[in-house]
Formats: C-alpha cells, sequence, structure tokens
C-alpha cells in the first residue's frame, strides 16, 4: 500500500470520521481543528444543546468505519414524524413501512466527541485550538496558527478541506480562481430553543418522533434529546415588516406569536421569551463549489464542498456519506490520488448537487402543506400510495431520508412518480366530472317528460372539463 500523509483541516463530524477511515487504511493523519477539544468540560458548558437527525446514510457510513453501540448508546430512535395543524388533533406519519424506516436523534457535540475518541485510539494526531489560514494547492502548502499564534508551515502533505460551510480551504482555492463557489443566502433564518424535560424527567411531546408545525411563514421543528429535553428550532424570514425574526422583539409579541402558531409547544417552553431574546438568529444558505480537488494536494469534503439547508436532515448525513466514498476511492486508485479524487467528485457531485435543489423543494413542500388544495390532494394521494405500495411509491422525502438511493436518482425517481400522480389527478378529476354529467343529465331526463331523452351519460353542456396539469413544483 501506498502511504500516505493527510493534514485534515476541520475537527468536526466528517474530518473526525475521515480520519478514522484514513488511519484503518494506515495512513499518517493530522487533523487541524480551530475550536478546543468539545471533550472537555469547558466545551460542555459552552455548548448550546444542538441535536440532528442521522439517518441510514449516516449510520451506515458510522458502521463501515467499526461504529455501532457507542454511536445508538447516545442516541434517540425517531420512528415517525408528527405533524402538529394550527387546529385539531397532530398527524402521525410512521416511518416503518420502510426497509430503513428510523431516524437517530443525536446531539451534534456528543457524535463529534465520540468520532474524535475514536480517530485518537486509532492512531491520529488531534490539533485543537489550531486554525488553518492558508493552503497553497499548487504546492499542498498548509499553513496553521497555533494556540501561541505561531504560524507552522506544513509540506508534503494532501489537505482534506473539512472545514464546514464557512471553509478557509475552499476560500484559498477560490483566491486562486482554481475553483469557483456559489454561496445562496436565503432570506429566511433560524433560531434554536430548548424545550426542557417535565418535573419527573420525561419528555414532553411524544420522545420517539421529529415533531413538526408546518405553517407557510414559518416552520417549527423538535426532535428529542436523550434527557428528556427537546431541542426546537424556528424557521422563518429574518427581515419581513410583517412578521419575521426582526418584528419579533417583545416578549409580548413573541409570547402572542407562539401563542397562536405552536399552541401546543406553547405550555412546554418555560423560558421562551428569556431564550428568544438571548439566543442567536442564524441566516440559512447553500454552498456549491467546483470542482472540489486540485490535482492530488487538496480535496474539499462535507458542508465545504455542498453545505445545503436542513429541511431533510441531510447534511450530516451527506456528509459522512462523502467520507465512505472518497475513502473508496483512495483504496481503489492504489495510490494515484489525483484519480482518486477526480472519481469521488466525478460520481458525488451531481448527488450533493441533487440534494441542494430537494432540500430547498423540501421547504416549500413543507410550507405549502396547508395551503394549495392541488398539493394537499397531491400529498394525500401520495401517502396513501406510500402506505399501500411502499416500496413502490415512495416519497421523496423517504428516499432522501429512509434510503440509500443516490440523491440524484431519488430526484429522477420522484419526478417519474410525479408524472404518473398527475395522471392519476387527471383521470380522477375527469372521473368526477363524467359521473356529475352524468348525474345532472339522468337528473333532468327525468325531471322533464317532453324534453327528448339523452341516449349517452355524456357531459351536457358544452366541453367535457380539461383538468390543467398541475406543475410539479420542482419544475
Ligand atoms: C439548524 C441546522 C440543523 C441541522 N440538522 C441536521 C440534521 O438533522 N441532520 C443532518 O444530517 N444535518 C443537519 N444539519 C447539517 C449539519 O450540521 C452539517 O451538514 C454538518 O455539521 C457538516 O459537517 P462537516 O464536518 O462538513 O462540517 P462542520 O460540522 O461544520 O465541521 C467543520 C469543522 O471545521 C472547523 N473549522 C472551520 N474553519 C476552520 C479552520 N480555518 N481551521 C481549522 N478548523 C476549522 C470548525 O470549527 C468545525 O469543527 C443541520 C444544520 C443546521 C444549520
Amino acid at each position: 500500500m501506498n502511504v500516505q500523509h493527510f493534514s485534515i483541516v476541520g475537527g468536526g463530524l466528517s474530518g473526525a470520521l475521515m480520519a478514522v477511515y484514513l488511519r484503518r487504511a494506515g495512513h499518517a493523519v493530522d487533523v487541524f481543528e480551530r475550536r478546543p477539544d468539545p471533550r472537555t468540560r469547558t466545551a460542555i458548558e459552552e455548548e448550546q444543546s444542538v441535536n440532528v437527525a442521522l439517518s441510514v446514510r449516516g449510520w451506515s457510513a458510522l458502521t463501515q468505519a467499526g461504529f455501532d453501540d457507542e454511536i445508538l448508546s447516545i442516541a434517540v430512535p425517531m420512528d415517525a414524524q408528527i405533524l402538529h395543524p394550527v387546529q385539531g388533533a397532530p398527524d402521525w406519519q410512521p416511518f416503518r413501512n420502510h426497509p430503513d424506516g428510523f431516524l437517530w436523534s443525536i446531539s451534534r457535540r456528543a457524535l463529534n466527541a465520540t468520532l474524535l475518541t475514536a480517530a485518537e485510539s486509532h492512531g491520529a494526531r488531534l490539533h485543537f485550538n489550531h486554525v488553518c489560514r492558508r493552503v497553497d494547492p499548487d504546492r499542498g502548502l498548509l499553513e496553521v496558527e497555533d494556540e501561541q499564534k505561531q504560524i507552522r508551515t506544513i509540506s508534503n502533505t494532501v489537505v482534506i478541506g473539512a472545514d464546514g460551510a464557512d471553509s478557509t480551504v475552499r476560500t484559498c482555492l477560490t483566491h486562486d480562481r482554481q475553483a469557483a463557489e456559489v454561496q445562496r443566502y436565503l432570506t429566511w433564518g433560524y433560531k434554536e430553543l430548548h424545550m426542557p424535560s417535565t418535573r419527573d424527567g420525561w419528555w414532553p411531546l411524544h420522545p420517539q418522533a421529529m415533531h413538526l408545525w408546518p405553517r407557510e411563514r414559518f416552520i417549527l421543528t423538535a426532535q428529542p434529546n436523550n434527557d428528556g429535553s427537546f431541542t426546537c428550532t424556528l424557521y422563518m424570514s429574518l427581515n419581513d415588516d410583517d412578521l419575521s425574526f426582526k418584528t419579533l422583539n417583545t416578549p409580548g409579541a413573541i409570547q402572542n406569536f407562539f401563542r397562536e402558531a405552536f399552541h401546543d409547544a406553547l405550555p412546554h417552553l418555560p423560558g421562551l421569551v428569556e431564550e428568544f431574546m438571548r439566543r442567536p438568529t442564524r441566516r440559512l444558505r447553500t454552498v456549491a463549489c467546483c470542482p472540489w480537488h486540485i490535482a492530488s494536494n487538496v480535496v474539499l469534503i462535507g458542508d465545504a464542498a455542498h453545505a445545503v439547508v436542513p429541511f431533510c436532515s441531510q447534511g450530516m448525513n451527506a456528509a459522512l456519506e462523502d467520507c465512505t466514498l472518497l475513502a473508496q476511492a483512495i483504496r481503489d486508485s492504489k495510490g494515484d490520488l489525483e484519480d482518486a479524487f477526480t472519481r469521488f467528485e466525478a460520481t458525488r457531485k451531481p448527488d450533493t448537487d441533487a440534494l441542494a435543489r430537494i432540500s430547498l423543494h423540501q421547504l416549500e413542500e413543507m410550507r405549502g402543506f396547508k395551503f394549495s388544495t392541488v398539493q394537499r390532494w397531491k400529498e394525500h394521494t401520495h401517502r396513501a400510495l406510500e402506505r399501500l405500495f411502499p416500496s413502490r411509491f415512495p416519497s421523496l422525502y423517504s428516499m432522501v431520508a429512509l434510503s440509500r438511493l443516490s440523491y440524484s436518482d431519488a430526484r429522477r425517481r420522484s419526478r417519474r412518480q410525479a408524472a404518473i400522480l398527475d395522471g392519476v389527478i387527471a383521470g380522477t378529476v375527469l372521473g368526477a366530472t363524467a359521473l356529475m354529467a352524468a348525474r345532472v343529465a339522468g337528473h333532468r331526463a327525468s325531471c322533464s317528460s317532453a324534453a327528448p331523452v339523452r341516449r349517452s351519460a355524456g357531459p351536457v353542456d358544452g366541453e367535457p372539463v380539461q383538468p390543467s396539469r398541475p406543475a410539479h413544483p420542482t419544475e
């Protein structure tokens, strides 16, 4: 085997897992992370409670790297999503119809800590409080600033940029004009809120589910933590004049808004106002970059290459899946890293581009849940078909979040299904129209004995109704 030295910039989720994969393959690995060690007490105390949904893709990437029970022990299984309407009972949508029908709610910090410990025990050298300042992609040089603000230059190394959506490695590639990036900022942002456990330490909402309050102009989500609490995230416009994070700026406005929009969540948010005003509001964005690698010197993975909006809960899962695919490409290329990086990018980029589109589409889907009749009808029909034929009619969300089908294939298949569904809806509308027309015709005939009797049960007046083909939301 051709042993290489890899410098991984970023000791987050993808950086730590990549270190495990590379060490298991016998390569030398240094990880440079700008933050303090997340396993230390100070980091744990400072951390806000952020959790992420781990799906079968991420789970598979972890098990292939040798993880198993240690992940399950820090995660809460979620086997359904529960939609909370403005009025009426919550709509329970179990995942169990799908072979990989589960999600795990897991603390990002706890998962990161587990991965870092594994990387270390496999022999990776971890350098915390080390900030990557510059990468020279042509010479394979990396400049890192250590705790004493000293710059260290590392040469003869292969740089893996796993440094997240604000990637310095990616910025160096684009400054050199060797790569181009597109960052798309949404007008929406998000704020995380803590829903504590009940007095007896139990979950205030059903614990084994992802809870959603989808509304047209804002969305609230809640995911369980294994201490009995939930992490809620409110998504809404940042600056709209009538309703946005900007206008929710007084205790009264915040209380009223939650009372009207999320009446069943409000009683479980005792510290709402204080927290809402204290916690930062962050902006949503997608990041796309091309190419992801320069020769055999630098390659990007995870959010550094392709950050997406979180409405399919896939950013981390895709980042972990990147590690499996890159490790496999390195293994298959037998020492030719440029070939490995080229093949990794060629197969993976179309998928993550598709994921970016799917995630934005999912936002539209969630916002439209209640408001478009055609859309709602399609949703219901699709859900009914999915219940009857889960493997033949999975929803796009199921294919993305509950399977390992490639994101591009999921998108293609969903479009095919949408076309079939349009046909079903058109057929239903035509059938219903014909039936109504037949009834009207029959009624008229029976009411007027003087009127000539119609021989057929076709439409009575004018042209038969032609239903317009509803546009597919991704078109
Ligand atoms: C609100 C929200 C909810 C989400 N929910 C989900 C979910 O449910 N499921 C899911 O799969 N994904 C979710 N995601 C996405 C997920 O968090 C990210 O996709 C994932 O963390 C990406 O992993 P990463 O390793 O690429 O980057 P990161 O986790 O961001 O790690 C990057 C690391 O690099 C370090 N770093 C940055 N710059 C430097 C530098 N110059 N030098 C050294 N180190 C550096 C950072 O400190 C960090 O530790 C969510 C995202 C958001 C915003």
